[in-house]
């Protein structure tokens, strides 16, 4: 019996080791740090080996093959040793393509994911398509597979899923933009980052579709090197030669298979970055088959997704949105941009290596208040307090909702979209963003 081993058990570890069980395997499941309760029942249910706080290395070097959680680096000793015995290394999504013939909607980018995952996944489900939503967000694609199969899995993948991804093929293959990221797992080179996003469209055939965001250069650079076998699908902001989605005055427009319209102004999803992230979604629902008019309502009543310039209430006139997804400056500038009142800015945490001239221009023309939030909020006091626009210096999210409801007057937006990571006060952004929506809410 061939032996699979598993490294790791998150969502992605277990869901796969419940596929391979199923399929047969000798399956034994190892992870470094302790398993999540709901995992290891998952595992003790389907009667898989399982072991936790350490790797034992005689029950991982005889595996046949292994699967590696995403998170877990190539650089880790366990996954060194097994790469110079040369053990073929894959990943979940890798392992559970396997075992479906359901189309495949793959998304990836360095921004944007999350949402158009999860808009792509909405319009489906109200056309009423038998779709799954996997990959970084929800199931496993593999728990999927072994125990609820669909027809159609929409599925958020991540440079660290891709780079374990061989034989793998997406029908749909969406890249949304490539800014450098996870540089420390990519040896610091921006073009190993590049060729890991780049392996969504491998194994693509005629058949399949490759929708891309073609005002990016990073994208357009690689387009020549790839022997691009699917039909491509570029979308740009404004109509622009090549480019078969964008908005032409104040339309939204599909040019592929069949043309589509709608206007600009009732797609749901507001700011710059969220026409790119509907224009993919709509392409690839337009290419799924999918009737004109659910497209067109589902682009209109997508609630958004929790944390991305997520609408909070409405305290004495004023507007309170939960940006607190945006960890970097490149998302708070989408965020900035999108914004249609004056703005009471929340800033800051833990930074890495932030240079806020990117978003400094967008401050002076749409802030009338900034509230730094953060452990140590120096470097915003240097940088933002010269601008002479007001600001406020809070380490807590009570002092910070109360800060900005003190200087917000009606018709402000006050918006919580700090650039920074979330580690100096709070679990993670998650925590963060549902500290700012208790506070907001009770005020
Ligand atoms: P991901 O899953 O790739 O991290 P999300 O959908 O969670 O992406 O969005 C993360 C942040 O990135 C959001 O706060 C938003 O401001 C920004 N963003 C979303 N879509 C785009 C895009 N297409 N281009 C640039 N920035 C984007």
């Amino acid at each position: 019996m061939k032996r699979i081993v598993i490294l790791g058990a998150g969502e992605s570890g277990a869901g796969a080791a419940v596929l391979a069980k199923k399929e047969g395997f000798d399956v034994f499941v190892s992870d470094t740090s302790s398993i999540k309760d709901k995992y290891k029942k998952l595992l003790d249910d389907h009667q898989i080996e399982w072991e936790e706080g350490h790797h034992t290395e005689e029950k991982i070097l005889n595996a046949d093959e292994v699967i590696k959680s995403p998170g877990i680096p190539k650089e880790a000793p366990m996954v060194q040793k097994l790469m110079a015995q040369h053990t073929h290394i894959i990943s979940e999504i890798e392992f559970a393509g396997r075992y479906t013939d359901a189309k495949m909607i793959c998304i990836t980018g360095s921004n944007g994911k999350t949402t158009t995952t999860s808009l792509i996944y909405h319009i489906f489900k109200s056309a009423g398509y038998d779709a799954g939503l996997a990959g970084n967000i929800g199931k496993s694609l593999a728990l999927q597979v072994a125990e609820e199969p669909h027809e159609y899995y929409i599925i958020e993948l991540s440079s660290f899923q891709l780079d374990n991804m061989y034989d793998f093929r997406a029908n749909i293959a969406i890249l949304l933009n490539i800014t450098p990221d996870h540089l420390d797992r990519y040896d610091f080179k921006f073009q190993n980052y590049v060729d890991a996003k780049m392996r969504i469209i491998q194994n693509q055939t005629a058949d399949d579709h490759f929708i891309y965001w073609n005002d990016d250069p990073v994208i357009k650079q690689q387009l020549d090197k790839y022997d691009i076998k699917a039909v491509q699908c570029p979308f740009s902001e404004l109509k622009e030669k090549g480019s078969i989605a964008y908005i032409e005055e104040g339309q939204y427009k599909l040019e592929y298979p069949t043309p589509f319209n709608m206007e600009q102004e009732e797609l749901s999803l507001t700011g710059k970055h969220n026409i790119y992230n509907s224009l993919a979604a709509g392409l690839a629902s337009n290419i799924s088959g999918i009737r004109k008019d659910i497209i067109r309502k589902s682009l209109s009543d997508f609630p958004g997704v929790e944390h991305r310039l997520e609408k909070v209430c409405d305290v004495a006139g004023v507007h309170y949105v939960n940006d607190s997804k945006a960890t970097n400056v490149d998302a708070c500038w989408y965020a900035l941009e999108s914004m249609r009142t004056p703005v009471i800015l929340i800033l800051g945490g833990k930074d890495k290596g932030n240079d806020y001239n990117a978003i400094k221009e967008l401050v002076q023309k749409k802030c009338v208040g900034l509230v730094y939030l953060g452990a140590d909020n120096t470097k915003l006091h240097n940088f933002f307090d010269k601008l002479g626009i007001p600001v406020r210096d809070t380490h807590n999210m009570k002092d910070c909702v109360k800060a900005c409801y003190d200087m917000a007057r009606p018709g402000d937006t006050v918006l919580l979209s700090p650039c920074c990571a979330s580690f100096d006060l709070f679990h993670n952004m998650e925590d963060r963003g549902e500290q700012f929506k208790q506070q907001v809410r009770s005020l």
